[in-house]
């Protein structure tokens, strides 16, 4: 198995790129800014786009946050509030798993016990204290159907973080954004206590401590200055730089969703996107870039030329539901405008193959699991 140095992950540009510059680019970008980022990943990855193949599964739409800008959270008493059992959730995962998936994304609110009495009964009922311990049988049960678990809950202790890495191949929580800012009062976060950016990064250096993949990312256009994006970019390659644990940054664009309180707030443009993922190609290097394809169904050729390497997860079975009223691209579809471009579209794990590596970071006792998937990926037939 490849056992690449994750550490190797910044590479060309960090070095050179001041913040200011950065910050001009992301504002009014410049000629070949994006073909200097295109190389950048052409060198490094080669003409080759990946993919997750996953089951989004939503263990839980109850959270004791209310981020401005999302539908997905539900209070206990909302239409729509749900829970999922164990038998729903291997309902869900066996089928993915028939259906040629490798992730199962455990993607839920977070914490809710912590607010809600009504979920703690649930939790009771089904026979656990928190949300994290049923994680962890959660995780089991999708190891068992098939499919390998990346998790991501929120806030997560280290005790929590390293009971789920017994059976996570990766963990993940998105920054966002560094700035305090953004939960003052009208900013999206002033509800959102877990979204303190204090919280969230020292949350991801316990991960790095506990030598955990982790997938993270930046949130672009919640009211964030351009400062404040290249801050985070900045804060998420640094605790790469200390741990070497990020192994994919998501550059994700928000769009406002009606019903609301951000329903009207103004999205950024595509090209400010595409000129953002470029700066954080130049800053990144290496590591592995990300842009969701159902948050810019349109620009999937400027998402290329700016530089990602991989689109994340895509169901054949399940919605996003973060963003259920944005389809995922089909696949046939996506492989041919990535074979328009000159790349071939290619699925791979929830981990990423340079942190294969079952003595630093992966629990041992998941590389029968990962073989099996491993083996399965090299004799897929290419898209
Ligand atoms: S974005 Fe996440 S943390 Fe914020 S309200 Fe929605 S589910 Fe909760």
């Amino acid at each position: 198995m490849n056992t690449l140095s994750p550490k190797a992950g910044t590479g060309p540009g960090a070095a050179t790129l001041s913040h200011s510059e950065a910050c001009r680019l992301i504002r009014e970008g410049e000629e070949r800014l994006l073909e200097r980022a295109a190389q950048i990943r052409d060198e490094h990855f080669g003409k080759v786009l990946t993919y997750s193949p996953k089951v989004f599964l939503p263990v839980t739409n109850l959270c004791r946050d209310r981020c401005s800008y999302c539908t997905f959270r539900k209070g206990p008493k909302d239409s729509g509030a749900h829970t999922m059992g164990l038998e729903e959730i291997g309902r869900c995962v066996a089928s993915g798993a028939e259906m040629g998936c490798h992730e199962a994304l455990l993607c839920l609110g977070d914490r809710p016990e912590a607010v809600f009495p009504s979920y703690r009964k649930l939790l009771g009922e089904f026979g656990f204290n928190t949300t994290a311990d049923y994680l962890v049988r959660v995780s089991e049960l999708c190891l068992e159907k098939g499919l390998l678990p990346h998790t991501n809950a929120g806030l997560l202790t280290g005790p929590e973080m390293a009971a789920l890495r017994k059976t996570n191949v990766s963990l993940g929580l998105m920054l966002e954004n560094v700035s305090p800012r953004l939960c003052e009062v009208g900013g999206p976060h002033q509800s959102a206590p877990t979204k303190q950016p204090a919280k969230r990064l020292a949350m991801m250096e316990e991960a790095g401590k506990l030598r955990i993949p982790f997938t993270t990312g930046l949130l672009v256009g919640i009211g964030e200055t351009v400062e404040e994006r290249v801050d985070t970019l900045l804060a998420i390659q640094k605790l790469h730089q200390k741990y070497g644990h990020i192994q994919e940054v998501i550059i994700q664009i928000f769009r406002a969703k009606d019903g609301t309180r951000m329903e009207d707030f103004p999205e950024v443009s595509d090209e400010e996107l595409f000129r953002t993922i470029a700066v954080a190609r130049l800053m990144l290097g290496t590591m592995n870039v990300q842009a969701p394809p159902n948050l810019t169904p349109e620009g999937h050729r400027g998402l290329i030329h700016a530089g990602i390497n991989d689109w994340g997860g895509i169901s054949p079975l399940t919605q996003d539901f973060i963003n259920p009223e944005a389809p995922w691209p089909h696949l046939d579809d996506l492989a041919n405008l990535c074979a328009t471009e000159g790349f071939r579209l290619q699925p791979r794990l929830p981990v990423y193959p340079e942190y294969l590596d079952f003595q630093t970071w992966i629990d041992p006792d998941l590389e029968s699991h990962l073989n099996r998937h491993q083996g399965e990926l090299s004799h897929a037939q290419p898209l």
